[in-house]
């Protein structure tokens, strides 16, 4: 079993409507909810995703001149309310976000993608 399959078999459980095992005899409590999305959030952490890359423009110096730019942010905390925009950023190759500890996937992320664009 994989990840993609462990967190699929955790959301059937939190997703059910019968929260008991006739088989098991059990009823699923609080608790059972609380460390199942702990569980599956540790594997979405696990799971390297792309990082999210957004364009941004900013003024050079003695220059009216636009600079356009890719920036890498880490998917999860870029969809994290709380952060600002350059508080995802990071750097194009790491392996882990140095926020989170999100792991991320550089494949198939082109060379001019997370660098300057002139
Ligand atoms: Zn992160």
């Amino acid at each position: 079993m994989d990840n993609a399959q462990a967190i699929e078999c955790i959301d059937a459980v939190l997703n059910s409507e019968y929260h008991y095992d006739e088989s098991l005899g059990y009823q699923l409590t609080s608790d059972d909810f609380e460390w199942l999305e702990k569980a599956k959030e540790a594997l979405l952490m696990r799971s390297a995703e792309h990082p999210t890359i957004t364009k941004h423009k900013y003024a050079q110096e003695n220059s009216d001149e636009l600079i356009e730019v890719n920036m890498t942010h880490c998917p999860h905390c870029f969809k994290d309310k709380q952060l600002g925009y350059f508080d995802s950023l990071i750097d194009k190759g790491t392996k882990h976000c140095h926020r989170c500890g999100k792991a991320m996937d550089w494949n198939n992320i082109s060379n001019s993608q997370g660098e300057t664009k002139n």
